[in-house]
């Protein structure tokens, strides 16, 4: 998939770009013609990234980041680099899976703190950028939620929560940002090909999720970077508030 869309004269922070639908978002906004952003804590997996969308005409900054750390430095990475951010790709997510009664409040909190928190400091980090372009241009803060917002699987409670909570925050965020220019989008994927499986250390679990994706080819992640990229071109006017996108195969 190389689809490219109008995005030129954009400034785009893609976060959890160091890999999976995060690295496809950049590649695909970067081809569109925006100046993009790459946060994540791999620092040497965005340099390569960075040198790839560079080398192909691109126009890309490794930032190293952790979304539930301080962003400043972040923040003043980018501005210095290419001033006012106009489009946040809110990505960055971990899913980690075992029984509740397993009581592991360890992944509970590294969930909660990237997922959830992450998703709010990032927003609020470049909320005066997006206000600022939205007054006079075009403006997006993209969520990327799940599908997992709204099914019951069991072993992913929490995980499912922290996405029930992105797609609730971003009705929310709809609300008071659309008045303001900035269109805000919810985008709920169902199965893609990543990495974010490989953290569930629960082999039961693990083996389990692997046979449904065997039964339900995922989809890539330049499937959903494609979606992304053509709702954030839209004509300013026109704002695709809620999104899901499936592999055609799966059911729910
Ligand atoms: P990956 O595991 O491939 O990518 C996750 C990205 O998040 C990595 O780049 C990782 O970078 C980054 N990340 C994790 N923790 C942090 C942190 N604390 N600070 C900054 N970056 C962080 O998974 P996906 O590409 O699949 O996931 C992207 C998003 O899509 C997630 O929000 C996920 O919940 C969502 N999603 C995925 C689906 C799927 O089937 N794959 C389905 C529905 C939703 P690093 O480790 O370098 O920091």
């Amino acid at each position: 998939m190389n689809n490219s869309y109008e995005l030129n004269q954009r400034v785009a922070v893609v976060t959890g770009a160091s890999s999976g639908i995060g690295t496809e978002i950049a590649r695909t906004l970067a081809r569109s013609g925006a100046r993009v952003a790459l946060l994540s804590r791999r620092t040497d997996r965005l340099d390569d990234l960075a040198a790839k969308i560079i080398a192909d005409g691109g126009q890309a900054l490794a930032v190293a980041a952790d979304v539930a750390g301080d962003l400043g430095p972040a923040v003043e990475a980018v501005h210095a680099a290419y001033g006012r951010v106009d489009l946040v790709i809110n990505n960055a997510g971990v899913m980690l899976a075992n029984p509740f009664p397993a009581g592991r409040s360890d992944e509970w909190t590294r969930m909660i703190d990237t997922n959830l928190t992450g998703l709010l400091n990032v927003t609020r980090a470049f909320t005066a950028d997006l206000v600022e372009a939205g007054a006079e241009g075009t403006a997006d803060l993209v969520n990327i939620s799940s599908v997992g917002a709204h099914l019951i699987f069991p072993n992913y409670a929490v995980y499912d929560a922290t996405k029930a909570a992105v797609t609730h925050l971003s009705a929310n965020l709809r609300s008071e940002f659309g008045p303001l220019g900035v269109r805000v989008t919810n985008l709920e994927p169902g199965l893609v090909e990543s990495e974010l499986a490989d953290h569930i250390d629960n082999p039961e679990v693990a083996a389990h999720l692997q046979n449904w994706r065997t039964e339900v080819p995922p989809l890539a992640a330049a499937d959903v970077a494609d979606v992304v990229a053509f709702i954030t071109s839209r004509p300013k006017q026109v704002n695709l508030g809620h999104l899901t996108v499936l592999p055609t195969v799966q059911a729910a």
